[in-house]
């Protein structure tokens, strides 16, 4: 059986599927993984360490994508990458299946049994291959970093011989993987920080970070099964938007992660808003490639308003991708080894992480939501 991981092509994405450490390993288990040469160069793995820990260099894509029999990828595969692989074939990566239902028809067409790294469950079974949660908590680091650097600020409180400097106010709007991780980074940066999700249950996790908690008491159900968000009401909206203006107004630097998956980012904070923040104050949206949870922000680029920055970064885990590849390489390993057994590959539908993970197979899309997203795009399945 061969496993292959495919060289990255979109512009700017840096990670790898594998790394050369988890290459050994499963190559220990008896495994044949196939590296497309210079597939880890971006991560500063070169085709020496994948070769060191057993894998095989392959420098022809055609040959690599033709003969895999399990393809390991980041991103989504291109269309022409699709036509490459082998009907019968296995590919898993992140292919954001709700949004892009016509890749997941290609798949189909071509009958590749697809996996989804968007939709292993997040369940304690399936903590270990939760890439969003991993890649989330990259994001949610890098952006403090950007934020502190863009800040005309320090973040920590300073006794100096200059004088005492107060500490940085940050607003983390959000409170989820990325959230918690952002926080947890500003705390250790010095920064006094502040918090809101409309999920309440966040509320001891955000404290126990040595954050304060700003509360919003909605009239509805906010919390979705599968303890995601749901979309609030327009009368929800409005409430929130009262309470958060003035810790917006008061921050040095707010960082949005809020998300509702399947959906358009909610927007939190207006025009308004960033209207009444401090001159030098920073936004770091995190929401930017999701439409943006800024009125003002706009994908892949810095917008001054009135003295304020606002920071739309695209693909943070891509800018970390040593650690980023190294935490997907343990995600997608681990659903790889789950699902290969005694060398065969074993497909349980049954299987709860299978069932919610594959979306294509034998030519039928299987998932439930995928085929909802079809219907909304007016898709036929
Ligand atoms: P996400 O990226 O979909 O959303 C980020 C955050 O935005 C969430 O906390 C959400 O509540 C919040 N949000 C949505 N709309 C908002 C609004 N209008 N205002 C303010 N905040 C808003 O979420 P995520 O980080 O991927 O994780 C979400 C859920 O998944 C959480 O319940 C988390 O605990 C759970 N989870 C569970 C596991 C596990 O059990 N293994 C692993 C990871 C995550």
């Amino acid at each position: 059986m061969k496993i292959a991981i495919a060289k990255e092509i979109e512009v700017g994405e840096r990670r790898v599927a594998l790394n050369p450490d988890t290459v050994a390993r499963l190559v220990k288990q008896g495994l044949e993984i196939w590296v497309e040469s210079g597939a880890g160069e971006g991560s500063f793995f070169g085709n020496d360490a994948y070769e060191a820990a057993g894998a095989k260099i392959i420098s022809d894509t055609g040959v690599l994508w033709g003969e895999a029999d399990v393809l390991l990828k980041v991103g989504l595969p291109k269309e022409h990458e699709i036509h490459q692989l082998r009907e019968g074939s296995v590919l898993i990566s992140f292919l954001n299946p709700l949004g892009n239902p016509e890749v997941i028809q290609q798949l189909a067409n071509r009958r590749v049994t697809a996996f989804s790294m968007e939709l292993i469950p997040r369940t304690s079974r399936a903590q270990s291959m939760d890439a969003l949660s991993s890649q989330a908590g990259v994001a949610g680091y890098k952006a403090v970093l950007i934020a502190a650097a863009a800040s005309p600020k320090f973040f920590p409180m300073l006794t100096t011989a200059a004088g005492t400097i107060k500490p940085a106010k940050v607003f983390v709007m959000g409170a989820g993987v990325a959230g918690l991780q952002a926080i947890a980074t500003a705390r250790r940066l010095g920064a006094v920080v502040e918090a809101f999700d409309i999920r309440p249950a966040v509320k001891e996790e955000v404290q126990s970070l040595g954050a304060k908690f700003v509360e919003v008491a909605l009239e509805e159900e906010t919390v979705a099964t599968g303890g995601y968000a749901k979309e609030i009401s327009e009368a929800s909206k409005q409430r929130t938007q009262e309470v958060v203006t003035e810790h917006v107004k008061n921050a040095d630097v707010v960082i949005t992660t809020a998300q509702v998956p399947g959906k358009k980012a909610p927007l939190l904070v207006t025009e308004e808003m960033v209207q009444q923040m401090h001159p030098g104050s920073v936004i770091v949206d995190l929401a930017a490639e999701q439409g943006g949870n800024c009125a003002c922000t706009e994908p892949g680029k810095d917008v001054v308003r009135n003295g304020v920055t606002i920071i739309g970064p695209i693909n943070l885990p891509s800018s970390m991708p040593v650690h980023a590849s190294q935490m997907y390489a343990k995600n997608i390993s681990t659903l790889l080894q789950y699902l290969v057994k005694n060398g065969e590959l074993q497909l349980n539908f049954e299987d709860d992480i299978v069932a919610s993970t594959c979306v294509t197979h034998a030519g039928e899309i299987l998932n439930q939501r995928v085929k909802e997203a079809f219907a909304v795009e007016g898709l036929k399945v």
